[in-house]
């Protein structure tokens, strides 16, 4: 049987059984559902879209895979080509995986590397968010701050290599004030936080990150993927401050296939670029560059630019505005918005157990989690249908 994410198996109801998808819209047996979490953020460009399928395709009839170890193939070098132009800065050196977690690994062990590979050895820890979320895998949850996981910190202790703070610039300060010789970087999620509840913060605070990175030569990690191609209304963060490791997952293959990137600026590169075996990355999963999802990630990317979907996300986050003022409801703690992302913030989750199976019968698919009931649509959806959404929000509070 499947053992399904994040639930008690022994109490969860049975979840909905998809059986077509095709645009914005899910399809069970019986019911159609606007997707209002887009496959966990990743389907920007809805279901069964007529050219990422064609890319696919076309790509399937020469090979799906091979790998990159002593190989290499037209789909990964024009993806790498692509992001290097298309990335701000030098973010030019793209090291490709098959998950987001895996990529966020990836840039953490590369920032110790960096650092190991410079001979200062005393800088071993990273500086990180409260509220966190990185991924599942172990260094991935010790840099994230996901209270599901504080049984690891019971079962090892707390980290000594991993320090968390508010966003806060005055926390920001004082960590480095006292940790700025130790620590190889700085990884956040910048300006929202997903998974840990959507919450938002202002662009001065990484500014000041950047500044003080530059000061005390730490390494600025970007995890951007939940926020990068467009979803705080900016295509990258990184478009508005620089870092010097980016990493990308979720939408980057338009939802289609598992796949990630960890782009390094020059100076990572360069930090292991040279005459000694090593200093070399040693790092390489299985399927790092897959064919069928290098393809369907470039085509993603042409879509991106040709539909110029920074308008149509620019335009999300204006009708949900227009539709979200003034409204209110006592169980309601706050309402945030940034881009294509809106999360209602209730005082008790009691507040939104129900909404789920009241928002399918509307004809939506949510998943709310802890206090947070939110919608991150794919940027295809129609007007109507985005006020449909927020509208099966609003009324779950008329109840
Ligand atoms: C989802 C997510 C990850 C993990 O990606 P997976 O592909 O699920 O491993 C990492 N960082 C952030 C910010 C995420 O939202």
């Amino acid at each position: 049987m499947i053992w399904y994410p994040y639930e008690q198996m022994k109490a969860m109801k049975s979840p909905y059984k998809i059986v077509d998808a095709q645009g914005v819209y899910l399809y069970t047996e019986n019911q159609k559902l606007i997707d209002s979490v887009s496959s966990w953020w990743s389907v920007i460009h809805g279901y069964k879209h007529p050219a990422l399928n064609q890319a696919i395709e076309t790509q399937l009839k020469r090979f799906a895979h091979v790998m990159l170890g002593g190989l290499t193939h037209e789909p990964a070098q024009r993806l790498a080509d692509k992001l290097q132009g298309w990335l701000p800065g030098d973010l030019d050196y793209c090291f490709f995986s098959d998950s987001g977690s895996v990529a966020v690994e990836v840039a953490l062990k590369m920032a110790l590397q960096y650092y190991m590979n410079r001979k200062e050895t005393q800088r071993t820890m990273t500086l990180a968010l409260t509220h966190a979320y990185h991924g599942d895998t172990f260094k991935a949850m010790e840099a994230g701050d996901d209270e599901d996981y504080h049984f690891i910190q019971k079962a090892y202790g707390e980290s000594k290599n991993v320090i968390h703070i508010p966003t806060e610039i005055a926390a920001l300060e004082k960590a480095f004030a006292k940790y700025h010789d130790l620590l190889n970087c700085f990884i956040a999620e910048p300006l929202l936080q997903g998974a840990g509840g959507m919450r938002m913060y202002d662009i001065v605070f990484l500014k000041r990150a950047r500044e003080l990175c530059d000061q005390y030569g730490v390494l600025l990690v970007f995890d951007e993927v939940a926020t990068g191609f467009g979803r705080t209304g900016n295509r990258f963060v990184a478009d508005l401050v620089l870092p010097d490791i980016l990493v990308l997952g979720k939408a980057l293959t338009g939802g289609y296939i598992g796949h990630a990137a960890t782009i390094a600026n020059r100076k990572v590169f360069e930090g292991f670029y040279d005459d000694n075996p090593a200093h070399a990355f040693m790092h390489g999963p299985t399927f790092m560059g897959n064919a069928l999802a290098c393809s369907v990630a470039l085509r993603s990317i042409e879509l991106f630019e040709e539909q110029d979907y920074m308008s149509k996300i620019h335009r999300i986050e204006e009708i949900t505005r227009r539709e979200m003022k003034g409204f209110s409801d006592r169980r309601i703690k706050e309402i945030r918005i940034i881009g294509a992302c809106v999360c209602m913030e209730v005082y008790d989750s009691g507040t939104i157990k129900g909404y789920q199976q009241f928002a399918y019968e509307q004809g939506v698919f949510s998943r709310p989690f802890l206090n947070y009931l939110y919608a991150m649509v794919p940027y295809v959806i129609q007007e109507e249908e985005l006020v449909k959404v927020l509208d099966t929000m609003k009324k779950w509070f008329a109840n």
